[in-house]
């Protein structure tokens, strides 16, 4: 277990990515910091899971990420509750797909919030403590559409490429401190995000579920298929392993080939 005694913080993961992440440390011997929405029950039973399942202890944090004082305050419970935070996932994420000049402002300003600015504020939060202890592991669950842009994407590509120019400048301003910022940038996952948009198009498109879900994999991807959040969480495991300690401020593909195109 080669993460036992270590302390994971992973950003929305009640659900999707981050929950696949999140058991992937706790099966490596994290304790785990479990954040984002969802009914009381679901995420009760997802923390009692990961206690049951792997031996680890886990707390959870509702605070809401799309604001500085909620990441801190997301910190702040890790560090309440186990003394510090070694390993930080900035994961929460939300979508909204429509050309730029029908583009609402709110939407533009909440997705940059949360998958950008949440990012920002958690390694300013967290690295100085990983800093003094020597090691740390940041890790931003950025996306293919951070190295490459659909239409109707805007504030989504934007904040991903900018996920992915803020891991480039953390991970050189932490070099040399055992604390390395890398990105992870995945294609296509089945998760409840992505499960939305094919619904949303089957019924634009008077098409069923199974044939957007074939389309979308296909429209994009060379490997007709989807990753898994437990592969994400591989990668993950591996970002922390000793044999990742000198990649840092990296975008790292995992997407069945869209971006090698
Ligand atoms: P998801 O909708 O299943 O999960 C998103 C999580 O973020 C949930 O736990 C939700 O509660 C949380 N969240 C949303 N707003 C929040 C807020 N204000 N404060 C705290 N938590 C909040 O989505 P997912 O598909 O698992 O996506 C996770 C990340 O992976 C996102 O950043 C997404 O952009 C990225 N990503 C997903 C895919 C994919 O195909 N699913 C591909 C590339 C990148």
């Amino acid at each position: 277990m080669s993460l036992r005694g270590k302390v994971a913080v992973v950003t929305g993961s009640t659900s999707g990515i981050g929950l696949g992440v999140a058991r992937a440390f706790a099966a490596e011997g994290a304790d785990i910091v479990i954040n984002g929405f969802g009914k009381a029950e679901d995420i009760e039973r997802e923390r009692a899971a990961l206690v049951a399942d792997f031996g680890v202890k886990a707390l959870y944090s509702g605070a809401d990420l799309s604001t500085g004082a909620g990441v801190r305050q997301l910190v702040a419970d890790a560090e309440a509750g186990f003394g510090r935070v070694d390993i930080l996932v900035n994961n929460a994420g939300i979508q909204f797909v429509a050309d730029i000049v029908d583009f609402p402002e709110d939407r533009w300003d909440a997705i940059i919030a949360i998958n950008l600015s949440s990012a920002f504020h958690g390694i300013k939060a967290a690295a100085p403590g990983m800093k003094a202890r020597g090691w740390g592991r940041i890790i931003n669950i950025a996306s293919a559409h951070g190295l490459v842009a659909s239409g109707q994407k805007s504030a989504y590509v934007a904040a991903k490429h900018g996920l992915v120019g803020l891991t480039k400048v953390a991970g050189i301003e932490l070099a040399n401190t055992g604390v390395t910022c890398n990105a992870i940038c995945p294609g296509w996952v089945l998760t409840p995000l992505v499960e939305k948009q094919l619904h949303d198009r089957a019924g634009k498109n008077g098409t069923s579920f199974a044939q957007e879900q074939e389309a979308l994999v296909a429209e994009k991807q060379p490997m007709k298929q989807f990753t898994s959040p437990a592969q994400i969480g591989a990668l993950a495991v591996f970002l922390c392993s000793d044999g990742a300690a000198t990649i840092t401020g990296a975008p790292l593909s995992i997407d069945g080939g869209w971006v090698a195109q």
